[in-house]
């Protein structure tokens, strides 16, 4: 059997990846990625990143404003993002979320847009893609009062908050997402974490270009280190990196409703 793997989480548009983009897809191909999906960040990036979808088959947009750039938005930005939303080729809703780190953007306004993402997942029957940072009480409570009792769509990206939080968001029907930093050292917490999530809600990640998982750490970041994140999930899974490629392989498709 071999490796077969999807990044549910990159910024393929970043200037990072401006210089050897070719050679960037070419070595996620052969590393077993095959599939790639790369999150919008604003108006803007949504537009990039579906065009370089139009071009790369393997290439699978999401679209929708950070919650770090909701402050920055033109009024029709908003209006664009939910015609994207609604294209064939789009297969999420993101990145929104909120973000308590960076203090920029007022948490009411990063709550409005994430309210907004989460109404667009259900309009066009999307998942929606969480970025949370220092902010999980906040995203949690949100997350409920959305839910109201019915299962939401949507995936916790980038997870590193604590198992009661998995907890509540595998109750709410999100699935989670590890990324690198399920690999870095001292986070043994997270990796005990990580073992408790049933098998069908896990899915692998970059957050390409930053994130990059130990043996790369601190370097920039790119979809086929997915499979450095996968290895320490079949690890503490008591998988092997094959069987696990395949679990979140399978959880992604059908998520995403990817073909
Ligand atoms: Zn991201």
């Amino acid at each position: 059997m071999s490796l077969n793997l999807i990044d549910t989480h990159c910024h393929l548009d970043a200037k990072a990846f401006e210089q050897d983009f070719a050679e960037v897809l070419q070595r996620a191909t052969e590393t077993g990625v095959k599939r790639i999906l790369s999150i919008g960040i604003s108006r803007s990036s949504s537009a990039t990143v579906m065009q370089m979808a139009d071009k790369h088959p393997e290439i699978f947009p999401v679209v929708g404003i950070h919650p770090n750039y909701t402050l920055q938005t033109e009024p029709d930005d908003w209006d664009r993002i939910i015609e994207m939303a609604h294209h064939d080729s789009v297969v999420g809703v993101g990145e929104t979320g909120l973000d308590r780190y960076w203090k920029d953007v007022p948490i009411e306004i990063q709550q409005d847009y994430f309210r907004r993402h989460i109404r667009l997942s259900r309009d066009t029957g999307k998942p929606f893609v969480v970025h949370c940072r220092d902010a999980e009480t906040d995203v949690v409570e949100l997350l409920q009062e959305e839910s109201q009792g019915q299962p939401l769509s949507g995936v916790m990206h980038s997870f590193c908050g604590s198992g009661e939080t998995a907890k509540i968001c595998l109750q709410l029907g999100l699935h989670i997402s590890f990324s690198g930093m399920l690999t870095y050292r001292r986070n043994e917490e997270l990796r005990a974490t990580a073992a408790t999530i049933p098998l069908d809600r896990l899915l692998v990640e970059t957050d390409a270009p930053y994130l990059a998982p130990q043996p790369r750490r601190g370097k920039r970041n790119e979809p086929a280190f997915t499979a450095m994140t996968n290895e320490v999930l079949a690890e503490v899974h008591g998988k092997t990196a094959e069987e696990m490629g395949e679990i979140t392989t399978r959880n992604a498709t059908a998520l995403f409703q990817l073909h």
